[in-house]
């Protein structure tokens, strides 16, 4: 079973672009798991066709620790399964704990067992900085597989070069290693030159250029993926491609996060410098 956590700056497609690439892989034949590391607790509603998940801390919370396998995970589009880790009543806690206690409890009651026959499992995981809980997935080696979502705007390159920090302290100790950028395109000028660039300085790939197109609005307000909307479509194929590159993958290594004035510099010398 692979294990991969995908990170990136809040509103930056993590949990878009993550439903949509699962729900290729799926389509592919493959078994697939996603636990919503976000206390929003929407990382699957596109996969289950709304928000039917009541989170693993609700459900805590509710039940006690009585509880199952079936109260936790549910099964979403082509046999996705579904967990939504949730987050603590809002000003009380650390979000962080919430997914300490969904991977923990997902673990105690088998859902990574042989049995289960995972192909992958995905986390999909809040948040620019990799602190505290938010680096449990990394940290435990949950997760050994890392994939940031990114765009050509620079507080989104700033936050992956941030998480890259992040991969490098935990790499050390675990066997995490970054798979690659995702550039989420916000159709910014020269964006596929410049995180092209930018992966190289970090010493990993561009794995692949998603377009932007309101296909995925028009699905989401659906509740759907764009494979399951509109299976035809372009945007369709560009997430399959996502999915096989992601099955055929054999880069994975330690990021070589950048000094902020060299990303300044880059910026400047691949976008700004018109
Ligand atoms: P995150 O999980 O990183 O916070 P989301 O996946 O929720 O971000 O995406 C934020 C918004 O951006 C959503 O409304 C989604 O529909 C939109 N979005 C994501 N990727 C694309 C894309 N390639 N084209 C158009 N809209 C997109
Ligand atoms: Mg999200």
């Amino acid at each position: 079973m692979r294990k991969i956590a995908i990170y990136g700056k809040g509103g930056i497609g993590k949990s878009t672009t993550t439903q949509n690439t699962v729900a290729g892989l799926a389509e592919m034949g493959r078994k697939v798991m996603v636990v919503g590391c976000d206390p929003k607790a929407d990382s699957t509603r596109l996969l289950l066709g709304g928000l039917a998940q009541r989170t693993v801390l609700d459900t805590l919370r509710e039940e006690g620790e009585d509880v199952e396998l079936n109260d936790v995970r549910k099964t979403g589009f082509s046999g996705v399964l579904c967990t939504e880790s949730g987050g603590p009543e809002p000003g009380v806690g650390c979000a962080g704990r919430g997914i300490i206690t969904s991977i923990n409890l997902l673990e105690q009651l088998g859902a990574y067992a042989e049995s289960e026959k995972l192909d992958y499992a995905f986390y999909d995981v809040l948040g620019d900085v990799v602190c505290g809980g938010f680096a449990m997935p990394i940290r435990e080696g949950k997760a050994q597989e890392i994939y940031i979502v990114v765009s050509g705007e620079m507080m989104a390159m700033y936050a992956a070069n941030n998480i890259s920090k992040g991969i490098v302290k935990f790499a050390e100790a675990g066997g995490v290693r970054l798979g690659g950028l995702i550039c989420n395109s916000r159709n910014v000028d020269f964006e596929k030159d410049m995180i092209e660039a930018f992966a190289e300085k970090l010493g990993t790939q561009m794995i692949h250029f998603v377009p932007r197109d309101n296909i995925v609005q028009r699905a989401e307000i659906n509740r759907k993926t764009v494979i399951e909307y509109d299976p035809g479509h372009a945007q369709a194929e560009e997430y399959r491609t996502l999915a096989n590159k992601i099955e055929n993958n054999k880069m994975f290594i330690v990021p070589k996060p950048l000094e902020i004035d060299q990303l300044e510099k880059m910026l400047i010398e691949h976008g700004l410098a018109t």
